[in-house]
Parts: C-alpha cells; sequence; structure tokens
C-alpha cells in the first residue's frame, strides 16, 4: 500500500461489523478467568493486555500504523516526544556510557542530553551535523553506543546527511537513532537510508492541530544486536528485573528494542501516551499525507516571497535553492521537507518585535506544525535571558522569526506578513 493508504489503513483492520474508528479502551486494567493465564502474560509468553501503564489497545492500533508508515517492525507511543528520545537513548545506553550527538537538535532535547541524562552518568559528545567524516570519527568511544540526530533539525532546519551518520555508527557496531518529526514519514524515510531506530514528537504534524501530546518510537528491527553483544548487555543478557529473559533471544532483532522499552521503561517510568490522545493522534494520521503537502507548499510560497522582500535580511528554509541544505533535502526528502521558514527581519531585535506585534493572522505560540500558522520571536520569548551576542552565538540570531506555516490559504499568510513588516 502507499503512504497515503496506510496514513489511513494502517495499524488497524476492523471485522465484519465493527466499529470503522478505532476503539477508545479507556480501562487501565484487563480481566483474566485464572492467574495462570495471567502469568504467562507477565512471563511474556502469551500476548495480551494487563495495565495500561504498559500497553493499551488503542495506543498499539496507533503505533502499529505509525511503524507501517516508516517501514519498521515494531513500535511504541509515548506520553510526549520528550519521553521518547529518554526511551531511545536510556534503553541501550546508561550510566558510564556515551553517544554521539548532532549538536543541531531540538532545545529540549539538548537539555535532556546535555543535563539531565549527564546527571544519570550518560555522556554526550556533540557534533556539527555538518562535520567531516573524520571529526565525526574522533567521537567515538569505545564506550559509544549510539549517534543521534534529527532528520530536519528544530529550529535551525539543518538537514541531516543521514548516510553519514549511519556509517560512521554501523562502522563502530552501534545503532544511528533520528528524530524524524519535521518532515514526518511522509517526506523522508529514515530507516532506507540506514538509520535503526525513529523517534517522533507527535504533538507536531502527525498530530496537527494542537490536540494532543505524544511521542512514538519505531524500530527497523534491522540492527544486529547479538553480533555486538558485549556493548547491549541490556539486550542480549537475562533481565533479572523481568524474568531473566533475553531480549534479543526471545524477541529476534526485529523486537528486541521495543519490548525492552515498554517491559522495562514504561514499567518503570510509566510515560505513557492516553488511550484518548492516541485516538485523537490518529485522526490527525488520516489525514497526513493531504496536510503535508499543504504545509509545505504554504511554506515554499512564504519563502521565496520573504526571499524576495527588500525588509527581509535572510531567509533559511530547505526547499529553497540558496539554502545550504537544499543539496542534501533533495536527495532525503525529494517531495518536500516541512512547514517551518525561518528568516531575519531588516532593523534587528526591534523590529523583528515590532513585526511580531503587527502580526494578524498568524498566533503567537511556542508550538510548530500545526494546522493554524503559528510564529515565534526567541530572543523576546524563549531565548529572553541571552543577549545579541550570545544569541548570535546558538545560532538564533535577535532578528531571527520561525515561521510555521500552517494550512491557510497562502495569499492570506503573506498578506499578513507583508502587512506586518510594512
Ligand atoms: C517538540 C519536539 C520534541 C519534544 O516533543 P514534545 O512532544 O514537546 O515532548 C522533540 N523533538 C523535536 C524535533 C521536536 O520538535
Amino acid at each position: 500500500m502507499g503512504l497515503g493508504t496506510t496514513c489511513i489503513r494502517g495499524g488497524y483492520a476492523p471485522g465484519n461489523g465493527e466499529p470503522r474508528q478505532i476503539p477508545i479502551i479507556q480501562s487501565t486494567t484487563f480481566r483474566y478467568e485464572t492467574s495462570e493465564d495471567m502469568g504467562k502474560l507477565f512471563d511474556l509468553e502469551a500476548e495480551g493486555y494487563f495495565y495500561t501503564r504498559l500497553q493499551n489497545p488503542t495506543c498499539d492500533f496507533v503505533a502499529a500504523k505509525i511503524a507501517e508508515l516508516e517501514g519498521g517492525t515494531a513500535a511504541m507511543l509515548t506520553s510526549s516526544g520528550q519521553a521518547a528520545n529518554f526511551f531511545a537513548v536510556f534503553n541501550i545506553a546508561t550510566a558510564g556510557d556515551h553517544v554521539v550527538a548532532s549538536n543541531s537538535i531540538y532545545g529540549g532535547t539538548y537539555n535532556l542530553f546535555a543535563v539531565t541524562m549527564a546527571k544519570m552518568g550518560v555522556e554526550f559528545t556533540f557534533v556539527s551535523p555538518d562535520c567531516a567524516p573524520e571529526e565525526l570519527e574522533a567521537a567515538f568511544r569505545p564506550n559509544t553506543k549510539a549517534v543521534f540526530g534529527e532528520t530536519i533539525a528544530n529550529p535551525a532546519l539543518t538537514v541531516l546527511d543521514i548516510e553519514k551518520f549511519a556509517t560512521a555508527a554501523h562502522a563502530h557496531g552501534v545503532p544511528l537513532i533520528v528524530d524524524n518529526t519535521f518532515p514526518t514519514p511522509i517526506n523522508c524515510r529514515p530507516f532506507e537510508w540506514g538509520a535503526d531506530i525513529v523517534t517522533h514528537s507527535t504533538t507536531k504534524y502527525l498530530d496537527g492541530h494542537s490536540a494532543a501530546l505524544g511521542g512514538c518510537i519505531v524500530d527497523s528491527g534491522k540492527f544486529d544486536w547479538m553480533a555486538h553483544a558485549s556493548k547491549f548487555p541490556g539486550l542480549t543478557t537475562p533481565d533479572e528485573s523481568y524474568h531473566g529473559i533475553t531480549y534479543a533471544e526471545r524477541f529476534g532483532n526485529e523486537g528486541a528494542f521495543i519490548t525492552k522499552a515498554t517491559a522495562q521503561l514504561m514499567r518503570d517510568f510509566g510515560c505513557m501516551a492516553s488511550p484518548q490522545n492516541a485516538y485523537l493522534l490518529n485522526l490527525g494520521l488520516e489525514s497526513l499525507h493531504v496536510r503535508m503537502r499543504r504545509h509545505c507548499e504554504n511554506a515554499q510560497a512564504i519563502a521565496e516571497h520573504l526571499e524576495a522582500h527588500p525588509q527581509v535580511a535572510w531567509v533559511e528554509f530547505p526547499g529553497l535553492p540558496s539554502s545550504r541544505y537544499h543539496g542534501l533535502a533533495q536527495k532525503y526528502m525529494p517531495g518536500g521537507t516541512c512547514g517551518v521558514v525561518s528568516f531575519g527581519v531588516k532593523g534587528g531585535r526591534a523590529a523583528a518585535e515590532k513585526f511580531m506585534k503587527g502580526l494578524k493572522v498568524a498566533h503567537i505560540a511556542t508550538h510548530v506544525a500545526d494546522a493554524a500558522t503559528c510564529c515565534l520571536h526567541p530572543a523576546s520569548s524563549t531565548h529572553r535571558q541571552m543577549s545579541d551576542e550570545e544569541l548570535a552565538a546558538a545560532g538564533v540570531p535577535a532578528d531571527m522569526v520561525r515561521f510555521s506555516c500552517g494550512l491557510e490559504d497562502a495569499a492570506d499568510l503573506i498578506a499578513d506578513i507583508d502587512q506586518a513588516l510594512a
């Protein structure tokens, strides 16, 4: 099936007379006839549900759809994108381990890695996504357990050279984890380029309506844990906290990663998606392929308009031929990139602040990837504690506006920008 068909039909196939929409199984627990029946579930010997903190059928229908969209073998939903990235890394890298990560990533993820996970004993080395292969090579250590990057980074809009990062990761016997939130599987399928694990903040385009916070982890099923058994004891030796199961033996390359993340991390941290939110996410997924096209068309039109505007200092959008990421975007996401455009208003911080005040259609919001256009001036909101010099060094200059193009008519968005610039 094509991706559009999978957006609607993936993950859940109703039988004769069954509901067309996925049922919301709003139940924390599930009933069994005998203790023996339930014991088999706890031993992971039989499939079934026992407690929604670990697994819920509604969430699993939706996770299965996202797995199909990405071309993976297994997936799980989480309560947020933050939880998805935390689980994806912590599932294989714990105290004493090391991870190589792109330095062009979402601020929340950077903080999770550089501050919170560092306190847990996981060390990160950050490299530029544009680094030379030798520089990437030099970042690895004997205790490196994973490589992490974002396909299109939020908010810098850098495009990851997935093959370059996958080649380096595999040369060191570790998987490449890629956050594919911005392009979505409609525009980019990282597994086809060598990525092993994909994560999402489903809060963004997958939901697409500012309705439900959520995350997802998808496994390609291609990474051979047993071939690098000494690096990944959590997957290749018995889990004494789970009845002595060895995940890679029992569930193979196709299922080990997600089963471990569910049985261990979800059990212990409980960052579970609610069935209600999974239902809302699925409504978003049913139109993802149609919406992404429109988000990208609007962003292309707006980026081109901004580039020609005399009051605009610079524009960054990987869909523009002038972008230094245009080549990588053409390779990894030829059908379109995302709906987010960054630009600088001539006149610096004060001019950008004035521009924001003038907007009438675009919402001012700390959000992206919504049906409604939203706009942020980092220097006067999320990054307001930083000086102009610090902002420039962080790649978030004081004149920068992040414009997330929604699904409105492009002409209305362009008219709104023009009158605000005027
Ligand atoms: C928003 C975002 C996250 C965090 O997701 P939440 O759902 O807000 O927890 C992670 N990665 C990227 C690329 C994001 O844009």
